[in-house]
């Protein structure tokens, strides 16, 4: 499909050529493929400063991408890349502690409520790795509750898919993660309080965590439904469970004060990741000390990291939150992001394109569908994917860079000027046209 489009342009479709040799499926992430929409070579990028990226072969584009999160200032902020730069030239990694991480890590417990005691990780897979194994280690208990539709990194006892009915039992999500790594992960319906219900009614007090994204990220952009969070706050407490929070994604992006803040629901552990490393790979683990302090040495729950709270990282992190502790980069976006869905929106109903969006703070989704909300995975799977496809390309090829698949959320940054809002917007007239022509 690829072929019949503009873009990627012939070295970034080299590039692939090559890298298909070296390198499976020519990524080092599936979500950077165009597998979802249509296949064949993805754009390359060369450079990105603002909203805007730059691939291989000289093509400009509005990037919603951003890094998959973490670009909430824009790519190349200067303060980042100064405070990177410093700290390359001071040395790349110590194995030792630096006064960065305390600096970061106090950062972290002032802005976000529920969070005293913070553990640095290298990505959001470790970070939700080890908020389970808290759990499980604070808890005494196994079984984990998980979302249908909620991504929490490749952790094995994550990566697992529902069956039918509202509460399943997990089965292995991928080859490689034996059914027997699954067996204390059960799957429930995300907004649906009622098969978490189910799941407790049975297990009760055998589970360790609930782990839920606040606004469902991964399954394209599905912020919870009134209640959910509160009733997940409610049956944890029933049950001695920890509530778990993977703000991976919603962390510092949904509030400057994290998705907790946004919502007023205070969950246990956080998992934290992208924007706290401020595009570097970082991840962290925070909540009360009471439940911290579980993690060695101070306790008995073995986590650890040649790498972890990595000088560049901190130093990137950094210079990241102190720009978004005091709101103003939450206060620029608002206005911006409600321009571009109403603009968005408008050009769909222009065009004809049943077509809705939906979002929290800095992010949002965009769905193919007569419906006016979308709040379950099987809403989501019931968009019209090829719709999104014909839209994808339609903005590639006009300069607007999305995420390649329609289960990913979009991300609007502080450096979204009106420039960028209006070539998005010029782009999506096209791209609708072509949906609409089907
Ligand atoms: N949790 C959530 C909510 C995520 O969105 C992601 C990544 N998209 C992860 C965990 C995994 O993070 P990483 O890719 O850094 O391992």
């Amino acid at each position: 499909m690829s072929s019949q489009h503009a873009r990627p342009g012939p070295r970034s479709i080299e590039l692939f050529d090559r890298a298909r040799r070296f390198t499976p499926g020519g990524v080092n992430s599936p979500a950077r493929a165009f597998n979802g929409v249509g296949g064949g070579a993805p754009v390359f990028i060369d450079r990105a400063r603002g909203a805007w990226i730059t691939d291989v072969d000289g093509n400009e584009y509005v990037d919603y991408v951003g890094s998959f999160g973490p670009m909430i200032l824009g790519h190349a902020d200067p303060a980042v890349v100064e405070a990177v730069q410093k700290q390359a030239a001071k040395g790349l990694s110590f194995g030792a502690p630096t006064g960065l991480e305390v600096e970061l890590a106090e950062l972290i417990s002032t802005m976000v409520d529920s969070i005293e005691s913070v553990r640095m990780v290298n990505s959001g897979t470790e970070a939700a790795m080890t908020a389970i194994r808290l759990a499980r280690g604070h808890t005494g208990r196994n079984k984990i509750v998980k979302f249908a539709g909620n991504y929490h990194g490749h952790v094995d006892a994550l990566l697992v898919n529902a069956g039918s009915g509202p509460l399943t039992l997990g089965i292995p999500g991928s080859p490689g993660v034996p059914a027997s790594v699954v067996e204390d992960t059960l799957v429930a319906t995300y907004n649906d309080l009622e098969s978490v219900k189910t799941a407790f009614a049975e297990h009760g007090d055998e589970i360790a965590a609930i782990m839920v994204e606040p606004v469902a990220g991964n399954m394209n952009c599905v912020p919870p439904v009134d209640g959910f969070l509160e009733g997940l706050r409610e049956i944890c407490d029933a049950h001695g469970t920890l509530l778990i929070f993977d703000e991976v994604m919603t962390g510092f992006r949904v509030h400057p004060n994290c998705a907790q803040a946004y919502f007023g629901v205070t969950p246990d552990v956080t998992a934290l990741g992208k924007i706290v490393g401020g595009g570097m790979p970082v991840g962290a683990v925070g909540g009360p000390a009471s439940v911290m302090e579980t993690l060695a040495p101070s306790g008995p729950v073995y986590q650890a990291g040649t790498l972890s709270g990595h000088p560049l990282g901190m130093a990137a992190g950094i210079a990241t939150l102190e720009q978004i502790r005091d709101g103003s980069v939450h206060a620029a976006i608002e206005p911006k992001m409600t321009a571009l869905r109403d603009g968005l929106a408008a050009r769909a109903r222009q065009h004809g394109v049943p077509f809705m969006t939906q979002g929290a703070g800095a992010m949002f989704g965009m769905f193919f569908t007569e419906a006016e909300r979308v709040t379950r995975f099987d809403e989501v799977a019931a968009c019209d994917l090829d719709a999104f496809t014909r839209f994808f390309h339609g903005m590639l090829d006009n300069g607007v860079y999305l995420a390649p698949a329609a289960f990913e959320a979009a991300f609007v940054s502080r450096a979204h000027d009106e420039e960028a809002i209006e070539a998005t917007l010029a782009a999506a007239d096209k791209a609708f046209a072509a949906v609409a022509a089907g």
